[in-house]
């Protein structure tokens, strides 16, 4: 194709992609369940949320539970409009055939309380593109959904997507890329630390003393925000472990097995276990602290290492 003729056909696709702006994408659009005490609790013991205002006789609903009135769940949506299919079918045609959802944004009008029952519609809000990301070429679609109880507005929820042409960046490199690097954080960065001058810390609730790993900034048993560290002698045992065939990581060499490692201090660690044949790797098997680096320019990381019990009748 001639530089002119892509041209022509990305300005006609832009032409054809701009007209869905305004149609609808949800036409009748109903909530497969009202409004309910059950989905509130699950919600927020899910999110921790014990806010007073979700119990009791004058319940209402989370507003960030909008979107959850109007899911389709495993059964799926009803009420998808044609318009909408077509959308995606001529994305799909140009090539951008992966998607990804990208974030929303809600309005609320007013609380919903157990009962309510949702109606809804959506439009295609906007088409923008092409625009090139670290995925792929593609187009934003935004829709935005229309959340009414009786006739009466009570929130708006805008959906937007990124439909794309896979890079080829994103296809896995030929190369073994390096392993993942730990995500070191303002909550766990006293841990990576520690690790550096090959200490294992845990870190300890000053007020109630209670030992707790992984890093977090408050204590599970107290809520006590303050915190010292105590040193792991290195000891430990194997809780439970799995051994991971598939699927295949880059930088990573299957079968291998990862323990939960149960220290001798009583909490437990998420680790690789080394020097034993992943499937010699067994529940209680004693293990000992060391440090490794898997790779340069990479931190160190805490591993365990196991002797294989030996077999019946080993020497
Ligand atoms: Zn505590």
């Amino acid at each position: 194709m001639s530089h002119s003729s892509s041209n022509r056909a990305s300005r006609q696709l832009a032409e054809r992609l701009a007209a869905f702006e305004g149609r609808p994408a949800v036409v009748g659009g109903v909530g497969k369940d009202p409004v309910n005490e059950p989905m509130i609790r699950h919600w927020c013991e899910a999110l921790g949320d014990a806010g007073p205002a979700y119990t009791g006789p004058h319940a209402v609903a989370p507003a960030a539970m909008l979107q959850v009135w109007t899911m389709g769940g495993l059964s799926g949506h009803s009420g998808r409009s044609a318009a909408y299919e077509e959308l995606l079918a001529l994305l799909d045609g140009a090539g951008c055939t992966s998607v990804v959802a990208t974030d929303c944004e809600q309005e609320y009008l007013r609380p919903l309380r157990p009962g309510d029952r949702v109606a809804f519609d959506s439009v295609v809000e906007s088409v923008v593109g092409p625009k090139a990301t670290k995925l792929g070429t593609g187009y934003f679609v935004t829709t935005r959904m229309d959340v009414r109880v009786d006739g009466e507005p009570v929130g708006t929820h805008r959906f937007r997507i990124l439909k794309y042409a896979p890079s080829r960046a994103t296809e896995p490199p030929e190369q073994p890329s390096t392993r993942p690097r730990p995500v070191v954080n303002r909550d766990n960065a006293g841990f990576w630390a520690g690790v550096e001058r090959h200490q294992l810390l845990i870190q300890r609730c000053l007020g109630c003393r209670t030992l707790r790993f992984p890093w977090l900034p408050g204590c599970n048993a107290c809520g006590g925000g303050d915190w010292d560290t105590v040193e792991a002698c290195g000891d430990g045992t194997v809780f439970s472990y799995v051994v991971l065939h598939h699927p295949p990581f880059p930088a990573f060499d299957p079968p291998y097995a990862v323990g939960l490692i149960e220290l001798a201090e009583g909490v437990r660690i998420v680790s690789n276990v080394v020097g034993v044949p992943y499937d010699k790797v067994r529940i209680g098997m004693p293990v000992r602290l060391e440090f490794v680096r898997y790779e340069e320019g990479q931190s160190e990381l805490p591993v365990f290492r196991g002797e294989s019990v030996g077999e019946a009748g080993g020497v």
